[in-house]
């Protein structure tokens, strides 16, 4: 094989009580990319649609990815990358991450599969310190192993992952604002109250106990942050009106995807997940504020050959 086109999908991190650590796949809105072997040693980005970015691999997430990659193999030729571009960059729902991911993804199938899922995640981490300032796995672990992901270490990687509830619909709202991540970091406290660590630690443990178990009440009980999002919430327009109207349309919780502008829900079935979507656009149409919003289900199996 000298040429795949896979699917790179969006993925939501810092899901509620699990900032920094906890994340997970979307279906169906992501990125395409084609990745073909070429004589020519090296990595070019020859083609990118949908977005205005950099075209020098060292300026694109998804080449210096693939360049992480190549530091581990006797390259006998270089690789060509193509770039569909679906998910707006700084959105909150991994797109860098869906390139770092799906180009080190694509790579090693032409390769024959020589890295596991885990050093695949450490290629990838590359271009999130590219995009970002720092390797974080937090998005590009979802979008690699699919479903739920946590990072337990950041160094050495771990990652564990974690079951997802069949039929798991999330819906994403996308307000179309912009907030520096310097901002919504800067926001944050550096010091947090032992109670509030402890009803967060509480909490996450019991998420993942239900992702394990099933349970769908002890999910929707445990999506609650009480630290990050009550201090970023203040930058993204009537987070906590939307918030209040998914909850009332059926939503099993709500949140900031990533460092926002996205919030996510999610829900137990997609008939649900479909009422969210319209509850949370009442309320931006009601104000007049740009946005878009997505319907996705749980990807389990993360970037996939198209
Ligand atoms: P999001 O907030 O949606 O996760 P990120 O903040 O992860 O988005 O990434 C956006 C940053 O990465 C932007 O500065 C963008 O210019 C840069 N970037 C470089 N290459 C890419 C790429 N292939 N896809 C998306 N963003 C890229």
């Amino acid at each position: 094989m000298d040429e795949i086109k896979i699917f790179a999908p969006a993925t939501i991190a810092n899901i509620s009580c699990g900032f920094d650590v906890l994340g997970c796949c979307l279906d169906t809105l992501g990125d395409e990319m084609i990745v073909r072997k070429s004589s020519v040693k090296g990595v070019r980005i020859t083609k990118i649609i949908g977005e205005d970015l950099p075209l020098d691999t060292e300026k694109n997430v998804a080449g210096v990815a693939a360049l992480a990659l190549l530091k581990n193999i006797k390259e006998e030729y270089g690789f060509e990358i193509e770039i569909y571009k679906n998910i707006k960059p700084g959105s909150g729902v991994g797109s860098s991450a869906a390139s770092a991911a799906g180009v080190v993804f694509a790579i090693n199938e032409l390769l024959n599969k020589p890295f596991t899922k885990l050093e695949l995640v450490e290629f990838a981490r590359e271009g999130e310190r590219l995009a970002c300032g720092s390797p974080i796995a937090d998005n590009v672990a979802p979008a690699i192993f699919g479903g739920f992901t946590l990072v337990k270490s950041t160094n050495p990687l771990q990652i564990v992952e974690l079951p997802s509830f069949k039929g798991l619909y999330a819906t994403i709202i996308h307000p179309q604002i912009e907030i520096k991540t310097e901002d919504s970091r800067s926001i944050l406290p550096r010091k947090i109250d032992l109670s509030l660590a402890v009803k967060q630690s509480a909490n996450l443990g019991s998420l993942i106990h239900a992702l394990h178990t099933n349970d769908y009440f002890l999910f929707s009980e445990s999506l609650t942050d009480y630290i990050v999002e009550p201090h970023r919430s203040k930058l993204i327009p009537d987070f906590d009106k939307v918030k209040s109207n998914a909850l009332k349309a059926g939503a099993l919780g709500c949140g900031i995807s990533g460092s926002g502008p996205s919030i996510f829900t999610f829900s137990k079935n997609i008939q649900t997940a479909y009422n969210v979507q319209g509850a949370i656009n009442k309320v931006y149409e009601k104000n007049g504020i740009a946005h878009h919003t997505y319907v996705t289900k749980i990807n389990i199996e993360g970037v996939k050959v198209l």
